[in-house]
C-alpha cells in the first residue's frame, strides 16, 4: 500500500531511475514524475528527425558502480553472440552465457570498445 507521494522534477535519466526505483523496490513511496517537454529521457534520449534518429546526449553505458551496471542489464541483458559488425571486422568480445543475439532482438547490450575525447584548441584531451 502506497500511502506516500515523491514528486520529482524532470523525467532523463535520473529522475526515470529514481522513480523506478521506488515502484520496484518495496516502498510504501508512489512516485510522480513531471516533465516540461513533451518527451522522456532528457538529454539521453534518441532525437528523430525525419528518418533519422540522433543520440543527443548518452551514447553509451559507463559506469564505475557496480549497482549502477547491476540496474542497466537488468534492463537490456548483455550480448550473448557476435554482433554483425564484430563478426565482420573479427573483433572478440566477451560474450554472456545465455545472453541475446543482437542479429534477432533490439533488446540486448552491446560491449564497445570506448574512447572518449575532447577536441581543444585543435588537441585532443582524453
Ligand atoms: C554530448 C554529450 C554526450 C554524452 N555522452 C554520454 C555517454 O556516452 N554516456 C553516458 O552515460 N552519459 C553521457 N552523457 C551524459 C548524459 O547525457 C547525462 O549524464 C544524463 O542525461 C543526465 O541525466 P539527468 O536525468 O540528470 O539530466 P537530463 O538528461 O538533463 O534530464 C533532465 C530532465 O529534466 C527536465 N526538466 C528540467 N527542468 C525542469 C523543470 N523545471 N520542470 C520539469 N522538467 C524539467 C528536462 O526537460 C529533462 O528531460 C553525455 C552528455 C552530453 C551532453
Amino acid at each position: 500500500m502506497r500511502t506516500r507521494t515523491a514528486i520529482i522534477i524532470g523525467a532523463g535519466p535520473a529522475g526515470l531511475t529514481a522513480a523506478y526505483e521506488l515502484l520496484t523496490k518495496s516502498t510504501d513511496i508512489f512516485p510522480i514524475v513531471l516533465e516540461t517537454e513533451d518527451f522522456v529521457g532528457g538529454i539521453s534520449r534518441t532525437a528523430t528527425y525525419k528518418d533519422y534518429r540522433m543520440d543527443i546526449g548518452g551514447h553509451r553505458f559507463f559506469s564505475k558502480d557496480d549497482r549502477v551496471t547491476a540496474l542497466w542489464t537488468e534492463m537490456l541483458p548483455m550480448q550473448g553472440s557476435p554482433a554483425k559488425d564484430d563478426l565482420v571486422l573479427e573483433r572478440e568480445k566477451p560474450l554472456q552465457d545465455g545472453g541475446p543475439d543482437p542479429e534477432t532482438t533490439y533488446d540486448v547490450m552491446l560491449l564497445r570498445d570506448r574512447v572518449s575525447r575532447i577536441i581543444y584548441r585543435r588537441k585532443f584531451f582524453d
